[in-house]
């Protein structure tokens, strides 16, 4: 008779062969999708070259997933060079998942894809990976990228690994974890309409701290959780890393079915959830109608204070994007509250990916396809003043001084995404405020962190958008 286990420990015993596992042990696992990018990919080619022969195959081209998305619209030539290592690659194993941006050639800056729709490239990895149907519950995902653990949402372990780690999975198929022990936040409640996943998950940092879930699972749950769409889900699950968590998870329901019954590139999966004897290492609850909207303060995720207290601050810019904020269902937050508004401050909008910058020009802000008449989602953050991007991290890394949206001097900035170390999205000194796309539209548009309750009176509903 097995042990009772939760979510993960079922699926790292399944991809060991064995029958149970218990947290602490280490375990040699089958994995069922390697991702890399344009920053980590190159290093882990050369890794993967070096230690298993110039030359070896991949373990299974089929499994093998290759996402540009960090450094692509950039004149920087380092950053070129990166995505033509990426296609050598490609080229030379035979990779069937491979998303070139095929606007990036020779010199200069690029131009972004004339039509979302009509590109092989696709944006963010974490928001592309569902998208195109590499996620499934049950299954191992690694990346060479922190926020691997976004994947969660879908009932699966996932999880960033270093360019080492990569190599060796890329030339074996397996890796070597341990078992992560879990820890459950419950969420209950009916969800205000004023709170976002983005609170949720400042909330819970706000309380461990950035190292609070070191090394563990974080199994997010609850009837608050359950309402939530899978794109806000996908941002409590991004966050996990923030505290240190190995992995982040939900549970499956019918939402998850009928997205992966849609997209997946594999018929078969296996649904595992935690047994009513499962053991957790902490548990705390939250009553929905206690929390308020939160920001996280500079310069760190578990800053943690409420918009309210922050109402003097003043912003010099505002930033919609990112694989946490750049989602179809932020876009259509943002675009609720900007409707009809014009913005005080300089704000940048990045859509997460080509299929959400295709859906920013396809829905109207109820997440309905456009009728004759209406505006789009774009459309009406165009018309608030906002500048838009083409899909891809942008400024949220920094990256090179030309990056769209990025913090070249010490600017008092608020953003949908998920860190704001230092220098991370651009100058040393600017000072960045990480909040609900709700709450970073409504300070566009005083200029003053702004507490959305001022705009938000009943729910958002954000209709087909990202459901399938
Ligand atoms: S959007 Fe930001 S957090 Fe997400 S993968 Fe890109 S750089 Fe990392």
């Amino acid at each position: 008779m097995p042990r009772p286990m939760t979510m993960t420990e079922k699926i790292l015993a399944a991809h060991a062969g064995r029958e149970d596992v218990a947290p602490g042990e280490n375990v040699w696992v089958d994995v069922d999708i390697l991702m890399t990018h344009d920053v980590c990919g190159p290093g882990t080619i050369g890794i993967f070259k070096e230690q298993f022969g110039a030359d070896a195959r991949v373990w299974d081209p089929d499994r093998v997933v290759i996402i540009p998305d960090h450094y692509i619209f950039t004149s920087d030539t380092k950053c070129h060079r990166n995505i033509q290592i990426l296609r050598d690659f490609v080229k030379e194993q035979g990779l069937k998942y491979y998303y070139d941006p095929d606007f990036v050639q020779g010199e200069g800056m690029p131009s972004p894809y004339a039509d979302p729709t009509r590109t092989s490239y696709k944006g963010v990895c974490h928001k592309a990976l569902p998208e195109e149907g590499h996620l499934r519950p049950g299954e191992i995902l690694l990346g060479t990228d922190s926020h691997t653990c976004t994947a969660g949402a879908f009932g699966q372990f996932a999880t960033g690994v270093g360019n080492t780690d990569a190599a060796f999975t890329l030339g074996t198929g397996r890796t070597w974890l341990k078992v992560p022990p879990t820890m459950k936040f419950s969420f209950h409640g009916e969800f205000p309409p004023y709170l976002t996943a983005k609170d949720l998950i400042l909330a819970v940092i706000g309380q461990i701290s950035v190292s609070g879930a070191t090394y563990k699972t974080m199994y997010f749950h609850g009837e608050g959780i359950a309402a939530l769409t899978l794109e806000d889900r996908m941002t409590l699950t991004n966050m996990a890393i923030e505290a240190g968590g190995k992995n982040g998870v939900c549970d499956v329901d019918d939402k998850t079915l009928a997205y992966v019954r849609r997209r997946s590139t594999r018929p078969e999966w296996a649904v595992q959830q935690d047994d009513p004897a499962a053991e957790y290492c902490y548990e705390f609850e939250w009553d929905l109608a206690k929390l308020e909207p939160l920001v996280a303060k500079p310069h760190s995720p578990d800053n943690r204070d409420t918009a309210h207290n922050c109402r003097r601050v003043k912003i010099d810019r505002a930033y919609i994007g990112s694989c946490t904020g750049g989602k179809i269902t932020d876009m259509i937050m943002a675009a609720r509250i900007l409707d009809g508004n014009m913005v005080k401050v300089q704000t940048y909008v990045v859509p997460g990916s080509t299929e959400v910058h295709a859906d920013m020009k396809r829905l109207n802000i109820y997440g309905e396809p456009l009728q004759p008449g209406e505006r789009s989602v774009e459309q009406v953050l165009a018309d608030a003043g906002c500048m838009i991007g083409g899909a891809s991290c942008a400024a949220c890394l920094g990256g090179p001084h030309d990056t769209f949206g990025r913090l070249n001097e010490p600017l008092t900035c608020i953003s949908t995404t998920n860190r704001n170390f230092p220098g991370r999205m651009g100058h040393k000194e600017a000072g960045v405020y990480l909040a609900s796309p709700l709450t970073v539209a409504a300070s566009a548009l005083t200029g003053k962190i702004t507490d959305p309750r001022d705009y938000v009176r009943e729910p958002i509903l954000t209709g087909s958008a990202g459901v399938v």
